[in-house]
């Protein structure tokens, strides 16, 4: 059973797409929840406000333990709380889950969002998609325990920490499931290409 992080933002997008590829999911609201899954999800939203939520009812702590011995995506929003450092926000307390520093809304406001293709390696398979990037943040720098596994252009847009995942995009609005299936399925799809030379 895979849970989404539900106190606010695109969880319900999260939880479709588990459903249509038949990956059993619950929404998750309380701490207590934690122990009843196998996975984690949090989702895009907005950060100070899911920070906020969190605080109220000890999220913070749960979700560092839950991570010792269990996988967490998490995507835009999901991926600064899961940060170590925020470089331009000191009001977000950070999971230090993944071992990296972000910067909030780096590509600009609502205006400057945008689909794009970008690149993901997962396992040596190559994912080529068009994404969404929503008010997205940028990932500054990245710690010497973290793997680049997503570029678009010259930025580092999906990252790996030990078990966890974290992507700048929105893989949730996208037709496939493909990282869901590969991180709480272990599935892959695409076969290592470009390798003609
Ligand atoms: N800009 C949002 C934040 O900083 C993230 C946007 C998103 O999750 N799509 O929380």
């Amino acid at each position: 059973m895979i849970g989404v992080l539900a106190l606010q933002g695109d969880y319900d997008k999260h939880l479709r797409t588990l459903d249509r590829v038949n990956i059993p999911a619950i929404d998750v609201r309380y701490p207590s929840q934690l122990s009843k899954i196998d996975g984690l999800i949090i989702p895009g939203g907005e950060s100070t406000t899911m920070n906020d939520l969190m605080s109220r009812i000890d999220f913070h702590n749960h979700l560092i333990d839950f991570a010792q011995k269990k996988p967490i995506m998490g995507t835009c929003a999901g991926l600064i709380l899961m940060s170590k450092k925020i470089k331009n926000d000191d009001k977000i307390n950070p999971l230090g889950i993944l071992d990296i520093e972000v910067t909030r809304n780096a590509y600009g406001r609502q205006l400057h969002s945008f689909i794009d293709k970008v690149e993901v390696v997962v396992d040596g398979s190559i994912i080529n998609e068009r994404v969404a990037f929503i008010r997205a943040p940028k990932i500054s720098s990245i710690g010497k325990s973290t793997e680049v596994i997503g570029k678009h252009k010259n930025d580092i847009v999906g990252v790996k920490t030990g078990i966890h995942y974290g992507f700048a995009f929105h893989p949730e609005l996208s037709e496939n499931a493909y990282l869901h299936q590969y991180i709480f399925q272990g599935k892959t799809h695409y076969k290592e290409e470009n390798n003609a030379a």
